[in-house]
């Protein structure tokens, strides 16, 4: 059918979600982008039904039967048991990647930064966003920072890959390898992996913290920027607001079977039903769709407007500036003034003309960094005790069970036995490492088993164990510190 809408799935979102979604809807509409509406509830309503998740089955086929969703920001009500709803739909469609374009409109809208002009690419399912997290003894909690080899392949391929069919000319990775060499190590490794096959673009890196340093400083250094997911969340509301406001930016979370574009802030609940929010992150998520889609004339077309409207000086609350702003506007008059100017482009900043975005043929996972041999050396045991450590070292340092004995004690990952420093301040959790002596000794799972026993009859409250491997003869986990 020549004339087939497209259905998108619409969530009008809790606090100002709903006035800057009307906003959106608005503008779509009027650019005639052939898009039928699905609305879906989610969010505060629907956890305060008593969906923990805030979102109900059936939502699930509405926003898997259409070929995106806008979504509004959505409130996570405070207190225990109510889970991120944005991180669940995230990960549980598979949208590994958060595009996040952060770009400032010198003059007219004030900012330190008149050149800045970058992209974000935030890996969007791993990291301390895996969401596990334990309580493990009254004195800590606990949680881990989960990076794998394929997450981190995809997402670092979708950065190149974006770079080269938006002709941008570099790609940077931040992490923080020099503390985290495992997790950040792997993310960076893989990054210079996948950095060979991009010959076309120039990769660096930045330790985040003087990364998020520079960019908050001088962004105009970065082009295309791509993250673990906790740096990316971070340094994209930096890069926003520095444009201007983080009311300014939207963005895309693409994955192999969906798509979900939103604006980069929250519901904002004190500015809710006042008129007063910008909606002008949440329709440039909307151009962001359309363009995915394949719908690139109205993307352009709205984003041309968008920048008029802009340029024309009629701004909200937000990015309102005596001496640069024409009119101060509210929400729904804001996007009135998008739809006066469809069909118009900027005359000072530079229009805009989408394509389609690229297919994901060149996407997934190539790289083979598994083949590599595997071998058991030993166990950590965390366990739960009050200092000092005397009150329980003496139970547990002549274990020995086949080839695994204690080598070692740490607190919070210092070494603490043998030869701790007197001054190690201790907590209530405490790590025991039984490790083989002997290289030539393969340790098994049946000796790991008979270690816990041997530990258990100590009567010492075991909380955790991490089994210890090599990899290609490499040690691979975390020595202490100290
Ligand atoms: P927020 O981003 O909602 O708002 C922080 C401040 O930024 C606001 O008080 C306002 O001054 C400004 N602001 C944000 N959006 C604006 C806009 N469009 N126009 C003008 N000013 C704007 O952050 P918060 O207050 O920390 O979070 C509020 C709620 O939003 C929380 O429940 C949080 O969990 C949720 N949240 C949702 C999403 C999402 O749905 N994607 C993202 C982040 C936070």
């Amino acid at each position: 059918m020549p004339n087939a809408k497209i259905p998108i799935s619409v969530a009008m979102g809790d606090g100002i979600g709903p006035e800057i979604m009307q906003a959106t809807l608005n503008v779509l509409q009027a650019s005639e982008a052939p898009l039928e509406f699905h609305k879906v509830e989610i969010g505060e309503k629907v956890y305060l039904k008593g969906q923990p998740t805030g979102i109900e089955a059936e939502t699930w086929n509405v926003i898997r039967n259409t070929k995106a969703f806008l979504k509004a920001p959505i409130t996570t009500p405070q207190g225990g048991g109510f889970k991120s709803l944005n991180v669940t739909i995230r990960t549980t469609l598979g949208l590994y990647a958060n595009i996040r374009p952060c770009v400032s409109y010198f003059p007219f809208i004030e900012t330190k930064h008149p050149e800045m002009d970058v992209v974000i690419v935030r890996e969007n399912e791993e990291d301390l966003y895996a969401g596990i997290e334990y309580r493990q003894t009254p004195g800590v909690a606990h949680a881990i920072k989960l990076i794998s080899t394929a997450g981190s392949e995809k997402i670092i391929r979708y950065a190149f890959e974006y770079a080269r069919a938006h002709n941008r000319k570099k790609v940077t990775c931040c992490m923080k390898d020099n503390i985290l060499k495992l997790t950040d190590g792997l993310f960076h490794k893989i990054f210079e992996e996948v950095a060979k096959e991009y010959s076309d673009i120039i990769h660096d890196h930045w330790i985040v913290d003087i990364g998020a340093a520079k960019l908050a400083d001088t962004p105009e250094i970065f082009d295309v920027l791509v993250m673990p997911n906790l740096y990316g969340d971070i340094l994209s509301d930096i890069g926003a607001q520095i444009s201007g406001s983080v009311g300014l930016v939207g963005s895309a979370n693409i994955g192999e079977h969906g798509a979900m574009f939103e604006a980069i802030h929250g519901s904002a609940p004190k500015r809710a039903n006042q008129n007063v929010a910008n909606p002008s992150a949440l329709i440039l998520a909307s151009v962001l769709m359309l363009s995915h889609l394949g719908l690139a004339e109205q993307a352009t077309h709205i984003h041309n407007a968008w920048l008029k409207t802009i340029e024309d000086g009629i701004h909200t609350y937000d990015i309102f500036k005596d001496g640069i702003s024409r009119e101060k506007v509210g929400t729904q008059e804001f996007s009135q003034a998008v739809i006066k100017n469809l069909g118009k482009k900027p005359e000072t900043l530079q229009s805009v003309t989408h394509k389609a975005m690229q297919s994901e043929d060149a996407l997934g996972v190539h790289l083979n960094m598994t083949h590599q041999t595997r071998r058991l050396i030993g166990v950590d045991v965390y366990v739960h005790a009050n200092p000092p450590l005397s009150n329980f070292l003496e139970n547990v340092r002549h274990i020995s069970i086949g080839p695994l004995n204690l080598t070692m004690v740490t607190n919070r990952g210092v070494r603490v036995w043998p030869e701790g420093a007197p001054e190690t301040f201790c907590i209530d959790q405490w790590r025991l490492r039984f490790a083989t002596k002997d290289p030539e000794r393969a340790v098994t799972q049946h000796d790991i088993v008979q270690l816990l026993s041997a530990v258990e009859r100590q009567k010492l409250d075991m909380i955790k164990t991490e089994n210890l491997y090599s990899f290609d003869g490499q040690a691979s986990y975390s020595q202490a510190q100290g």
